[in-house]
């Protein structure tokens, strides 16, 4: 027997499982597990990566200087206040690593993000979940559960996989509730598909212990070349940085976030078709028996009779060549989670839940 054993909570890290992809003996299918975006991403960023191949022989920037201002512009945020990883998992990943240890509580929520219990115990951190209230945030749950050992709480607003949030006063009120010595982080992943939401900048810069994580993952359609930002107090940043491998960012990378991040007219339009067939989505469903909560996200999540008819419309839909979301790893056993495709996705979802109900499965 190897006498190496990893640090305390490293073998109690459960995998994270990725969204499937491929269905045996099933073409064409249409990926809806992982809440990308349909229209790809914006023609500006390829450009930006086809112009970065002549130059991979340098190293890229260390400070990510030129991206930071083109967030920071569009933003109205201070570019000093703003730093970047390998997605907003890497910044979540260096928020649990500066501020949690052994002995430390990280809080998450019932139907949280399942990569925060993860990066807790990557730390050596405890995670501890609390309840959440008809599939949204419940801050006095999220109060109580908040002790002395109590390092860091992270919020999901709009929530992944629930797609509910919290109102601004909501998250007023838990900022305002917690211990100076406890960070609270907003993930902001699905801000961008909130008209009129800041992703909880304002109370970044209302309160020192309040970060925000964004990503170019989701409505930036980036999600494989794996960029994501924070924002926070600049003595936080000062900490963050301090963790972050100085090269993190390849210069592909940067160049393709920088190109996305200016070109709003994209933006505006993959906004404005999301928006769209989110409610047709939700509204065609519910009519057939399957409901689902208001949507603030680019997905919803359809509420079946129980956890067999869920996996059974999974299976009916998967041999349909669409493939969605099971989440009973995020206590949802009788949901599914599907990602608002184009208008064509859209419509074979309800034609296929449709032939699921009327009996086809
Ligand atoms: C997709 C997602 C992220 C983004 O992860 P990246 O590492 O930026 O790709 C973060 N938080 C939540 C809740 C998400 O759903």
């Amino acid at each position: 027997m190897t006498k190496i054993t990893p640090q305390p909570g490293i073998m109690d890290i459960a995998l994270y499982q990725g969204g499937q992809s491929h269905v045996a003996g099933v073409e064409h299918v249409i990926k809806l597990s992982s809440n990308e975006n349909p229209f790809g991403p914006s023609p500006k960023a390829i450009e930006a990566v086809r112009d970065s191949a002549a130059t991979l022989h340098r190293y890229p920037s260390t400070d990510h200087a030129s991206l930071r201002n083109a967030v920071g512009a569009r933003h109205g945020l201070d570019p000093a206040r703003i730093i970047c990883g390998v997605g907003s998992d890497e910044v979540l990943q260096f928020i649990a690593q500066a501020y949690a240890g052994p002995g430390d509580e990280v809080v998450y929520t019932e139907h949280g993000f399942s990569m925060y219990p993860i990066i807790a115990r990557m730390a050596g951190a405890t995670p501890v979940m609390v309840a959440e209230r008809e599939r949204k945030v419940d801050v006095d749950a999220i109060l109580a559960a908040v002790n002395a050992q109590t390092r860091i709480v992270f919020v999901t607003n709009p929530g992944n996989p629930t797609s509910t949030m919290i109102s601004q006063q909501e998250l007023e009120r838990l900022a305002q509730g917690l211990p100076d010595s406890c960070l609270m982080v907003i993930d902001g992943a699905y801000a961008e598909f909130v008209d009129g939401f800041d992703g909880g900048a304002s109370l970044v810069d209302a309160h020192e212990n309040v970060v925000m994580t964004r990503t170019f993952s989701k409505v930036y359609g980036l999600g494989g070349m794996r960029v994501g930002w924070g924002y926070a107090h600049q003595s936080i940043i000062d900490v963050l940085n301090r963790v972050r491998q100085p090269f993190n960012l390849s210069l592909t990378a940067l160049a393709a976030a920088e190109a996305a991040v200016n070109d709003v007219d994209f933006l505006s339009f993959c906004q404005a078709e999301n928006a769209r067939l989110r409610v047709w989505l939700s509204d065609e469903l519910a009519k057939i028996g399957v409901p689902s909560d208001p949507s603030f996200t680019n997905f919803i999540l359809a509420r079946f009779a129980d956890q067999a008819e869920a996996e059974a419309c999974d299976d009916y839909l998967k041999s349909q060549g669409l493939i969605v979301r099971r989440v009973a790893g995020y206590n949802l056993p009788n949901a599914l989670r599907i990602t608002v495709g184009d208008e064509e996705a859209c419509r074979r979802v309800v034609a296929a839940i449709t032939a699921f109900k009327e009996g086809a499965a």
